[in-house]
């Protein structure tokens, strides 16, 4: 029986991974849940899982919390969580750079990370590849690209590996002219027409920065240069994504989409359960398609690997102004071109640095919020 600490267990992810722990009871048991507001949600999870404890990051114990259960709020809690001793296995699914320093801990701690908060690699690649090695902690991916990229490169050694070709949906406004994407509205935007996800990275979705962002987390977690990391659009999210060998061979992992299987594989790795779920039907499935992605309609993409090219405090401050952005794009304060404008504009700004230790990737984050917040409050109609 593997322990399993859920962070963001209220969230989109959170909730596939406990769909997963529903139908393998024998093999896994939640020790540990965490929500960032929503304490009464988490309350409602304690119930039914009885984790030995329950984490609210940034709110109170809610009423009627059971006593099987030990409460903690805060951020420290939150690395509670993270190196839970009866946690195997530690599911990030927090969203955003809040989600590092829990990577980092269950890392040091010798922990299996599923990760699908993918913003920990991206703004930090190096300083969280070193807390696996140091800790004795293993890095599994959860995002479905990564995942797909994990399965087909399983038994070969890295030199067989020539290029990966990540894929992409094209999110909502693919196809769209740059002049009618400027108009969008955060609704327009969170509909997305193949995968249901939350509010953040389907906005990362409409922009592809999340392409971007996934650019880098392939980077690091393969060690694959960005010469050898491509991103293709195919609509119908059927092909999570392909490796091309030295020899020309491509290996593509494929299935109707749905987060519970990489979430069950990152779990399971190196082996495979058996689940419940939608069987693959290629006749179903009907026709794939292809496109190349649209650098002038989605400049976000390009800013973002460029950004992982530069290397160093880069990635951490794309992200950071990406989150900025992001937030204000849905609260209704900047337009959807406002997004890419206030990364480049931080970009353009930043003097650049290494990212040898987390303060200088958490100064650099610090640093780009302010930067894209002012930008933000710049553009705002007086
Ligand atoms: P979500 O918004 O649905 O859930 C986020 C969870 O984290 C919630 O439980 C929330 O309470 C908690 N949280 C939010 N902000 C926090 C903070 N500052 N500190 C601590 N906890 C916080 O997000 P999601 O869609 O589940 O995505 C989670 C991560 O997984 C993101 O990094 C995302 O990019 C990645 N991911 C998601 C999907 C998907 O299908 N949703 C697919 C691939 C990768
Ligand atoms: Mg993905």
């Amino acid at each position: 029986m593997k322990g399993v600490a859920v962070l963001g267990a209220t969230g989109s992810i959170g909730r596939s991974a406990l769909a997963v722990l529903e139908q393998h009871p024998g093999e896994f048991r939640a020790v540990a849940l965490t929500a960032h507001r929503n304490g009464a949600a988490l309350a409602a999870l304690a119930e039914r899982w009885r984790p030995s404890l329950a984490v609210v990051s940034d709110g109170v114990v809610p009423p009627g919390a059971n006593g099987a259960t030990a409460w903690r709020t805060g951020r420290e809690a939150l690395l509670e969580a993270a190196t839970h001793p009866d946690a195997d296995i530690v599911l990030n699914a927090l969203v955003g750079a809040a989600g590092l320093e829990p990577t980092l801990a269950a890392l040091e701690a010798g922990k299996r990370v599923a990760l699908a908060n993918k913003e920990s690699l991206v703004c930090a690649g190096p300083l969280v590849l070193e807390a696996a090695r140091r800790g004795g902690g293993e890095l599994v991916p959860v995002d479905s690209e990564h995942s797909a990229v994990f399965q087909c490169v399983r038994g070969a050694s890295p030199s067989e590996v020539a290029r990966l070709i990540l894929t992409a949906s094209g999110g909502p406004f693919r196809g769209w002219e740059p002049e009618r994407i400027a108009g969008v509205t955060p609704a327009d935007a969170l509909r997305h027409p193949t995968w249901s996800m939350g509010a953040k990275i389907t906005i990362d979705s409409a922009t592809l920065a999340n392409k971007a962002l996934e650019v880098i987390e392939a980077h690091f977690l393969f060690g694959v240069p960005y010469e050898a990391i491509e991103a293709v659009v195919h609509p119908q999210s059927i092909i999570h994504s392909m490796v091309e060998m030295v020899d020309g061979s491509v290996l593509a992992q494929l299935g109707f989409p749905t987060m519970e299987l990489p979430v069950l594989y990152a779990l399971s790795y190196p082996d495979r359960l058996p689940y419940r779920c939608r069987r693959f039907d290629p006749v179903a499935a009907g026709t794939l398609t292809f496109e190349a992605l649209r650098h002038e309609a989605f400049p976000t993409f390009g800013l973002g690997v460029e950004a992982g090219r530069s290397g160093g405090t880069f990635p951490a401050v794309f992200n950071a102004a990406n989150e900025v952005a992001v937030a204000a794009f849905l609260d209704g304060r900047l337009p959807f071109p406002g997004i890419a404008e206030s990364i480049a504009d931080a970009l353009a700004r930043w003097p650049g640095g290494a990212a040898r230790t987390l303060e200088d990737v958490l100064h650099a984050d610090a640093w780009a919020r302010r930067a894209a917040e002012t930008f933000v409050q710049r553009l705002a109609p007086c």
